[in-house]
């Protein structure tokens, strides 16, 4: 009489434990390592790596039935300045874009393009930013599963470092009224559990977006914070730190996550074996919750 009780226990216990993600953490960190292996070469823009991560990515959303918001899913730009590449070479941002119920759009973007290798070292870039790429593949899945209530485009940008050039392209390429796009929301860095905190930045410009957040479930042991953003914040601002600066420029509103530079920041060390899995699906699901939030309460009032 007990056994089938104790069964039915364990996989109600089973089922519940991996019902608290809203997608397969094991995939998630799979997918992470895949772009943060030896075969991408650190994804360094107009490198044959950065190009994998490019056909990688663009695989995934033809496998989930995500539509291109561009030919071939892929928006190429030039990087022409001084500084940066020299071969005229440029970049590929590639973008999918998931219909809503209205037409107001929610860019959620990641940069795939990394460092690349030099000097015999290869900058694998797990943490920055195969974190937030492989975070931004998740939802598209969840999301063409779920329709939200706004068309949301997924921008994997190419040159974050060199500039922000990708996302620069973009928000100059596209009409950003005749889009409707009212928010921009971007990972980079979400994957290292360091301290157990990841930060939102950006609701010092936006305090309306703040409540969607705080409304999130929390897991134990996780820390959500805001911050980095705005005067107080000195040296340590990070609105103009990565992609979403460009949409900020453009006064889009937008929301940032991320967790504060370890000792592997933009170094050889920078490896899928330091990830911290159980952080990196906490920080996915509270990401993916805040979107969820954000897409419900955003033009209510
Ligand atoms: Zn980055």
């Amino acid at each position: 009489m007990k056994k089938p009780f104790l069964s039915a226990l364990l996989i109600f216990s089973a089922l519940f434990s991996s019902a608290q993600y809203s997608f397969d953490p094991k995939k998630l960190a799979q997918e992470l390592k895949e772009l943060s292996s030896s075969v991408m070469d650190g994804r360094k823009t107009g490198t044959e790596g950065n190009r994998k991560a490019r056909v990688y990515i663009i695989d995934h959303l033809k496998q989930t039935g995500i539509e291109r918001y561009v030919p071939n899913y892929e928006q190429p730009f030039s990087i022409s300045q001084a500084g940066s590449l020299t071969d005229g070479t440029g970049g590929v941002n590639v973008l999918g874009v998931i219909p809503g119920k209205k037409k107001e759009t929610i860019v959620i973007s990641a940069h795939y393009d990394h460092l690349g290798s030099r000097d015999g070292k290869t900058y694998f870039g797990a943490d920055d930013n195969a974190s937030g790429t492989a975070a931004l593949l998740a939802m598209a899945e969840y999301f063409k599963k779920n329709t939200p209530e706004h068309r949301i485009i997924l921008a994997f940008f190419d040159a974050e470092e060199i500039g922000l050039r990708g996302s620069r392209y973009f928000v100059s390429a596209t009409d950003l009224m005749k889009e409707n796009i009212v928010l921009n929301i971007n990972m980079d860095m979400v994957a290292r559990g360091d301290k157990n905190e990841l930060y939102v930045c950006g609701t010092y410009y936006h305090p309306n977006l703040k409540p969607a957040v705080e409304s999130v479930p929390k897991f134990e042991g996780f820390k959500l914070l805001f911050g980095h953003d705005g005067p107080s914040s000195g040296e340590d601002d990070w609105t103009n730190q990565s992609d979403q600066g460009s949409f900020h420029a453009k006064k889009i509103p937008f929301l940032y996550f991320g967790v504060e530079d370890h000792p592997d920041y933009h170094r050889a060390t920078d490896t899928f074996d330091k990830i911290n899995q159980d952080f990196y699906a906490k920080s996915v699901e509270t990401i993916l919750q805040s979107v969820k939030a954000l897409d419900r309460s955003l033009n209510q009032n």
